[in-house]
């Protein structure tokens, strides 16, 4: 059994060390810390983990699983702002829904329309990103470059969503910082045209100092902040 006052305070070293990473990053884009938002994603670790982050005044909390989410937000007191950050199945949108605040991985056109009708019916307007595979990985999902910005176009246009910016998730082997570049010159097109897309979901935890140089407004850290997974999660 994990003891939570021990989990607190090994917790609240890596917050205070990864904020202060994180504004060293921001401010060498010549940007203000606050430009950058830290989402822990708790995937694998209990609710508690969740409460003790939220007790630390870390509100953003991210999740991969859509039945992992519904399962925390109902066992939790505390409030925080969920982010779904995993593939998205169309038949666990209800899930998902209205109960994040942000849905990053919006990876096919199917899947944000059954994201807008679920939100319509609720009477809500779903904020999400889209996912683009900007390292061209052949393993990860996402819309290819060329394929992102008429992808972002026909997702707009579905009532009940709102595409407030991109996502992406790099390929672990070799220099990310080329592919984070690719999706903020994305990021910057869009934005001429569509001013309400403008967050960029990139950096983990193993590259997240290098996303914020190339302009990353959200970084998604799990093991940086949490210590290690165990390995089939
Ligand atoms: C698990 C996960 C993260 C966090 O990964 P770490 O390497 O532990 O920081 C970020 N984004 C997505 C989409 C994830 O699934």
């Amino acid at each position: 059994m994990m003891d939570v006052t021990e989990v607190g305070a090994t917790l609240a070293t890596r917050l205070a060390a990864v904020r202060a990473r994180i504004a060293d990053a921001a401010a060498r884009s010549g940007r203000s810390p606050s430009a950058v938002t830290l989402i822990a994603v708790t995937k694998t670790f209990p609710v508690d983990v969740v409460a003790a982050l939220s007790a630390l005044g870390q509100r953003d909390v991210g999740e991969s699983r859509a039945q992992e989410l519904l399962a925390k937000d109902r066992a939790l007191e505390a409030t925080v702002r969920w982010h779904f950050v995993g593939r998205l199945q169309r038949n666990k949108v209800a899930a998902v829904v209205g109960r994040a605040g942000l849905i990053h991985s919006v990876d096919r056109v199917p899947l944000a329309e059954a994201i807008g009708a679920r939100a319509t019916g609720q009477g809500r307007i779903q904020p999400v990103l889209v996912q683009v595979n900007a390292g061209a990985d052949p393993a990860k999902t996402g819309f290819t470059l060329a394929e992102a910005e008429s992808a972002v176009d026909r997702i707009r246009a579905i009532d009940g969503v709102t595409c407030l910016g991109l996502m992406t998730i790099p390929q672990r082997e070799g220099d990310p910082r080329p592919a984070f570049g690719r999706l903020r010159a994305l990021r910057d097109d869009l934005r001429a045209r569509f001013p309400e897309v403008t967050h960029l979901s990139m950096g983990m935890s193993a590259d997240y100092e290098v996303a914020i140089e190339e302009g990353a407004t959200m970084v998604r850290l799990g093991e940086a902040l949490l210590g290690p997974r165990t390995p089939d999660a």
